[in-house]
């Protein structure tokens, strides 16, 4: 068996109740534990790299709701345009602006969300907070018709503090709740936070959509 199942039936079960949406990351993992998993009901699948969810996308049933979860330079935008169902890790305008502009080409409006840096570490990518207050203050959204922002995504520290990454799944739940007052919209609805470490805390702290990989398909080598 390629999937954890008992784990997965339980946070199913949990998840619903709650009303969390759960990412399966398959990134490294080989179709048939995708397979394994689609089988059991399951549609939502992030992946962290281009040429390697586009291999997958061909050769998995069509329904897949694929996420794109890792870092995405802009010249390798055009390849998941046609298909991505959700771009959770925007990280520039630049980006924004090419997703824009590569969805209009496949004539779809692709859903984003836009990754905020809560982390300690300094490599991970991201918007901080103050740049997502000008960007919602401004207009420069507006002219974005192939885009639909939808919420926000961040990562927490990799650290076994979990007051600490509380702590910043709480600022990220401020940003959050106070971007969607100043949005105004029903869109804007979605809080990816959590991972297989963490998900717990983020769940307890307003997350809606987490994204677990090593706890339903083992630790990657
Ligand atoms: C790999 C990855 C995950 C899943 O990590 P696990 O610890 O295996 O659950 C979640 N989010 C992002 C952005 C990732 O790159």
């Amino acid at each position: 068996m390629l999937v954890n199942r008992t784990f997965y039936l339980d946070i199913q079960k949990e998840f619903n109740e709650k009303q969390v949406v759960l990412v399966a990351v398959s990134k490294t993992k080989p179709i048939e534990a995708i397979k394994e998993l689609y089988d059991l009901g399951h549609r939502d699948f992030g992946e962290n790299y281009v040429q390697e969810l586009e291999e997958k996308q061909q050769q998995l049933p069509a329904d897949i709701r694929w996420h794109y979860i890792g870092h995405l330079q802009t010249n390798k935008v055009r390849y998941i345009t046609p298909f991505v169902h959700l771009v959770q890790s925007v990280d520039s305008i630049k980006l924004l602006k090419e997703i824009n502009k590569q969805a209009q080409k496949s004539d779809r409006i692709v859903d984003v969300l836009l990754q905020v840096h809560i982390a300690q570490e300094e490599t991970k990518f991201g918007f901080d907070e103050t740049e997502i207050k000008e960007l919602f203050g401004g207009t420069e959204l507006n002219e974005l018709k192939h885009v639909r922002l939808r919420g926000l995504m961040g990562m927490g520290s990799l650290t076994e503090d979990m007051d600490q990454v509380r702590k910043e799944f709480q600022v990220l739940k401020q940003i959050f709740d106070s971007a969607r007052v100043k949005l105004n919209s029903n869109e804007f609805n979605t809080l990816s936070m959590g991972m297989s470490s963490d998900y717990k805390v983020a769940i307890e702290e307003g997350s809606n959509m987490v994204r677990i990989g090593s706890l339903l398909f083992g630790a990657r080598s």
